[in-house]
């Protein structure tokens, strides 16, 4: 929540920056005119009172002042810089003393107008940053699951890989598919179905705690995870105790043809040394075709590396076939 607030100012700092620096050009441009224009009376050859000179401080600072979105500090720096050149007009008798209550007047009124146009660019900046923020973050997410969706997923994997390839990291996909899952949907009703979603999606969330992993519904009864940083061994671990602790949910199989009593998945796994041509299209191939195999192998089983890999429990008709 903290994180998500700094970065949110550190934006909106960003965005008053470059709205000042857009400002600095037409800002030199009326400083031009201003001087340009104040010296025309004296090319006409006219004698100039001595306030008029006074004059332009002030009215530069007055420029200043509503022109850039200021912080609290530098609006007062400028305002006592104005008011500061005013007192030495007074000083040196350029000015009578009602000019410099008028102007100082001026001044404050510019610096009151400042923290205002400050405070309403700052809020509407916030409120800009925040819905896009917001709304990235929903066109990510998976609304049934909360989990990254297919998008999501996608944007994450994809900076993530670039880091793991700087870093030799090892990684991999684990791909998992609800075994059947069409039968719960059709005897249960969609809802029941949905519901069963998000608890195979609280399982994934339980077994996937590093802050490295990835997790995503990737489309229907399909769950992508991206692991990093561990290796082959752990990854089939970290696969068969999501296997076990979806099968411990004990949701009742709903298909006749399901060889086992309660719900199942089964899951493909790729994994790579990355190198520098790797891409993670090419893994994605590699872990579907290994889910693809998973189910062909019986379900509720993990193919890895060309091998299928029973998951407890045994079925109670037809076996998963183990292979190399
Ligand atoms: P298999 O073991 O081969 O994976 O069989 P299956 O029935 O799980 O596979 P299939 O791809 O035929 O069925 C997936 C089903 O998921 C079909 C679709 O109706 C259902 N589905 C997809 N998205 C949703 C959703 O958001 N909610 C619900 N309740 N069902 C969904
Ligand atoms: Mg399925």
């Amino acid at each position: 929540m903290a994180e998500n607030e700094s970065r949110i100012e550190q934006q909106v700092k960003d965005r008053v920056k470059a709205f000042n620096r857009q400002r600095i050009a037409p800002m030199i441009a009326i400083g031009f005119l201003i001087i340009a224009f104040s010296h025309l009376p004296l090319i006409a050859g006219y004698e100039l009172p001595p306030f008029y000179f006074a004059m332009i401080c002030p009215l530069g600072f007055f420029f200043l002042l509503v022109t850039f979105v200021l912080s609290f500090r530098q609006a007062v720096i400028i305002f006592s810089l104005s008011i500061f050149f005013l007192a030495v007009f007074l000083f040196l008798k350029q000015i009578c003393p009602a000019f410099f209550f008028m102007s100082a007047l001026v001044s404050a009124g510019a610096f009151a107008v400042s923290q205002k146009i400050a405070r309403d660019f700052i809020k509407t900046a916030t409120e800009e940053v925040s819905t896009t923020d917001r709304l990235k973050l929903e066109a990510a997410t998976d609304y049934l699951t909360q989990l990254l969706n297919r998008d999501g997923l996608e944007q994450a994997v994809e900076t993530a890989w670039a880091f793991c390839k700087r870093n030799k990291k090892h990684v991999g996909f684990i791909m998992a598919d609800i075994d059947y899952f069409k039968s719960y949907n059709d005897v249960l009703g969609h809802l029941e179905g949905d519901k069963i979603l998000r608890k195979i999606a609280e399982c994934i969330e339980t077994c996937f705690k590093r802050q490295t992993d990835i997790m995503s519904r990737f489309g229907g009864d399909e769950f992508i995870i991206f692991v990093s940083g561990i290796d082959d061994d752990q990854i089939l671990e970290m696969a068969k105790a999501l296997s076990s602790t979806i099968y411990s949910l004990q949701i009742e199989a709903a298909d006749q043809h399901n060889a086992f009593k309660f719900l199942t998945v089964s899951m493909g796994i790729a994994t790579s040394d990355l190198q520098a041509h790797d891409l993670s299209i090419d893994l994605y191939r590699q872990v579907d075709k290994a889910l693809y195999r998973a189910k062909a192998r019986g379900r509720n089983c993990i193919s890895f590396n060309g091998k299928i890999i029973k998951t407890e429990p045994e079925p109670i008709g037809e076996a998963c076939i183990e292979t190399k």
